[in-house]
């Protein structure tokens, strides 16, 4: 019988057991017992990613860790905290992340594990922030791998597959304000024609379709990091863009109440009160949804997004909103920005899961074989298939391998993909 559901309540977890350790002694005891296991963040992944026929340990019972470093550039912090804990005992020292997801609610060990993103140009995915993890083996060994270290680039974004992220290191630099703008109704055209222009106007992009239009976007959403606000060629910009702005706060997906988001209109506020989409006291995005979404190399991106466009008939009865954001490149090795600057095509989908089933291998052939499932999300590609996407794939295996050779955490999600 299933213990627990996911955030969005399509899983029913299969684990017999969940166990929340509150010692890293109890921790390693729970390991020792033996048999299937994986860990648990926040459950805020669509998938059986974190799921296990065995024991599903969460680590938000340890003692909390937050400790800046001397230099005050990296914060040592338990990987079990979530982004919204964190952001407020930073922003007390005076001190920031680069970048943060739509929602600060989500565990960072979780979200490193999956390659979890914001969006911006010059922004990499959240697990590119990670300077150091520490790691508990299945067999109770503790590893600490550093940034620069042998097998570092491979252990960051690592699918839960190498043991308990009780410690996560995260760059951090001085604390800094950001203001939002919301822009609406777009020209599809003229945004594809000028896309690196689009995408690099704030420190952050997000845009917002319904695809229930084809000629036009619903919404651009432009987080600058200030004070350099550019506010002449954003004005410009969107005016080339015949988009107009947005005359009061708005949700991603319309017609919802935007009180759940961030505060727009270009009011200033710190970081972590503006990079996220949404606020920790409410709940994000729709609530009931399931979430898709695949990264292609910015080369790609505007083939990528006319070939969304042009299943838009399809797409739009299931959609409630669809997000198209930008990530840095990084090195490590199953990051779906490894090695190339991405674009994320994210669908929020009406919690119809077998229809979105159904639609996904229609979108997944129509986008270039370049584009790489999100982790934690809904997706049917063939686990061959994804593989065959990270050239590092293969080092992975042989990584987990080394740190799992009993193959204790191997559930059937890691089966498929080949582990
Ligand atoms: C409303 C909503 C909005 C979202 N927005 C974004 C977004 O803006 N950008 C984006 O990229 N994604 C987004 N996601 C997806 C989400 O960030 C990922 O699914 C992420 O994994 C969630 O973290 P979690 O702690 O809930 O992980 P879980 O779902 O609990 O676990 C995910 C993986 O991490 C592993 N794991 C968790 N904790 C540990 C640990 N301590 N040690 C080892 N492994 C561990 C698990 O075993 C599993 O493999 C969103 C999801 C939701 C529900």
């Amino acid at each position: 019988m299933g213990i627990e559901r996911n955030w969005a309540g399509n899983l029913t977890y299969r684990a017999s057991r969940l166990e929340h350790p509150s010692s890293i002694d109890e921790l390693r005891s729970l390991l020792a017992q033996g048999g299937p296991v994986r860990l648990s963040g926040s459950r805020h992944s669509f998938n059986d990613l974190a799921d296990t026929d065995g024991v599903l340990i969460a680590l938000d019972a340890l003692p909390p860790v937050f400790e800046v470093n001397e230099a005050r550039d990296a914060v040592r912090v338990s990987g079990a905290l979530r982004y919204g804990d964190v952001a407020p005992l930073l922003q007390a020292e005076g001190l920031a992340l680069a970048n943060l997801a739509s929602l600060p609610h989500i565990s960072i060990a979780g979200t490193v594990a999956t390659g979890t993103h914001g969006s911006g140009d010059a922004l990499g995915s959240l697990a590119s922030a990670v300077r150091a993890l520490t790691i508990i083996t299945p067999a109770g060994e503790t590893r600490t791998l550093t940034r620069g270290e042998d097998d570092f680039a491979g252990a960051v974004v690592s699918l839960g597959a190498l043991g308990a992220v009780v410690d996560v290191t995260l760059d951090v630099e001085p604390t800094y304000d950001v203001a939002q703008h919301v822009f609406e109704h777009p020209d599809w055209d003229a945004i594809l024609a000028q896309f690196d222009e689009v995408t690099g106007v704030g420190t952050s992009v997000s845009i917002f379709s319904t695809w229930q239009r084809t000629d036009i976007a619903d919404q651009i959403w432009v987080k600058q990091r200030l004070p350099e606000a550019h506010e002449a060629a954003r004005e410009s910009l969107f005016e080339r863009l015949g988009a107009e702005a947005a005359a009061g706060k708005r949700h991603p997906i319309l017609g919802v109440d935007p009180v759940a988001c961030t505060e727009q209109q270009g009011e200033a506020g710190p970081w972590s009160q503006r990079l996220p989409h949404f606020r920790l006291e409410f709940t994000p995005s729709a609530g009931a949804e399931i979430q898709s979404e695949y990264l292609v190399p910015r080369a790609d991106a505007v083939a990528a997004i006319q070939a969304v466009r042009q299943l838009a008939g399809q797409i739009a009865p299931l959609l409630l909103v669809n997000e198209i954001r930008t990530v840095r490149a990084d090195d490590l090795w199953l990051s779906s920005s490894y090695e190339t600057d991405a674009v994320g095509i994210h669908f929020t989908w009406k919690p119809e899961e077998a229809a979105v089933r159904a639609l996904l291998p229609a979108i997944e052939a129509a986008l270039p074989p370049t584009a790489r499932p999100h982790w934690g999300k809904v997706f049917t590609l063939d686990g061959a298939e994804v593989r065959s996407r990270y050239p590092r794939f293969d080092d992975f295996a042989a990584l987990a391998a080394r740190f799992d050779p009993e193959r204790r955490l191997v559930n059937p999600y890691l089966e498929r993909l080949g582990l």
